[in-house]
This record gives structure tokens, C-alpha cells and sequence, in this order.
């Protein structure tokens, strides 16, 4: 029998807030119109520490990410609450296959200051890690960065940036991703 895959994963590495994996599990449902759920895996991020850093290697979490991906993924997005680093940046949100399947993001950096803590007056958490699984999960369907400062597919800067636009895709992005969306349920399946 073949296996359509059509779901997209969300993979809880580590300790993350489970109020944060329900609001991204949504927000995929409502972006994306696809079956979301949500799965567990503690035994990724320890073989990915980068101990002199102190911090974790983004791109061996998405190969590690893509070994454990269930047969019928669309998608698989890891999310941790530890600092993640890509060897060309000190420090990312999260990074994504583009045009593939992988992505992952940190809700580290997202809590307000350079050493994660949380600062009084930040907007909500959640409206942030779930801007950041959109983000990255637009890429993995081939999105590039828009020039478009209010769609969620523009590059932020830092959290202030990504604070102002919104969680949805523009027009634009929105065709284009359900295009690719297309390409990948139906033509590669
Ligand atoms: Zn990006
Ligand atoms: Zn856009």
C-alpha cells in the first residue's frame, strides 16, 4: 500500500511548554488547511550539543530530524527551548530544508533578550514561536524571504522585527505556497 504522506509533524525536543506545541499544531491546521500532530523525541538534541558553544547545531537536528520522520510527513518541524546555532550564524531562530521536509526552531531566542530570559512587555510567546513554525515551514515548501514587512515570510532581524508582522502569509507567498503545497502532496507522492 503506498502511504500518502500528508501530515505535518511537530517533534517536542527536549523540555518545551506543551501550551507552545498546541498553539503551533493549531496554527499549522489553520495555515496550512493539513492534519498537524504533535510527537515526542528526547534523544535528538543531546548527540547535537556543541559543547564549547554551549549550544546546539541546527543542521545536524534537521539531518537527525529527517532519520526519525514517519512515512507519511509532509512535513516535520522540531521545536526546542535551547539555543541553536548554524555554523555560519552565533545564533538562530530556526532553519528549514528549503524545498524539503525539515525544519526546526528555538523559542530561546524568541523570549525577549540575547541569554533567553523573558522581558516584561514582550507580546505573548506563543504569537512568536508560532510566526517562526510558519516561517521556517514556508521555506520547507519552497518560500523564499518576501519584501512584504506585514507577511510572515519576511526576514526578521530580531524579535522586534518579527513582532510586527503578522503570522500570515501575503497574497504572493500564500499562491505560492499552496502551489508547491500541491507539488508535493500529488505530484511527488
Ligand atoms: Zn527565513
Ligand atoms: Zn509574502
Amino acid at each position: 500500500m503506498i502511504i500518502r504522506p500528508r501530515i505535518i509533524y511537530v517533534v517536542r525536543l527536549g523540555e518545551v511548554e506543551a501550551e507552545h506545541l498546541v498553539a503551533v499544531s493549531e496554527s499549522i491546521q489553520e495555515h496550512f488547511a493539513l492534519e498537524s500532530r504533535v510527537m515526542e523525541n528526547q534523544e535528538i538534541l543531546p548527540c547535537t550539543l556543541d559543547h564549547a558553544r554551549n549550544q546546539y547545531n541546527s543542521n545536524l537536528i534537521l539531518k537527525k530530524l529527517l532519520q526519525i520522520c514517519p512515512a507519511d510527513a509532509l512535513k516535520i518541524l522540531g521545536i526546542t527551548n535551547f539555543d541553536l546555532f548554524s555554523p555560519i550564524f552565533s545564533y538562530v531562530f530556526g532553519e528549514a530544508q528549503f524545498g524539503g521536509k525539515g525544519a526546526v526552531i528555538s523559542t530561546f531566542r524568541l523570549r525577549g533578550d540575547t541569554d533567553g530570559r523573558v522581558l516584561p512587555g514582550c507580546p505573548p510567546l506563543c504569537d512568536r514561536v508560532e510566526k517562526e513554525a510558519i516561517h521556517e515551514l514556508g521555506h520547507t515548501f519552497g518560500l523564499r524571504h518576501c519584501a512584504d514587512p506585514d507577511c510572515v515570510m519576511h526576514y526578521s532581524v530580531g524579535v522586534q522585527c518579527a513582532d510586527r508582522k503578522f503570522a500570515f502569509f501575503c497574497r504572493a507567498c500564500r499562491e505560492l505556497m499552496l502551489w508547491h503545497m500541491a507539488a508535493d502532496l500529488f505530484l511527488k507522492a
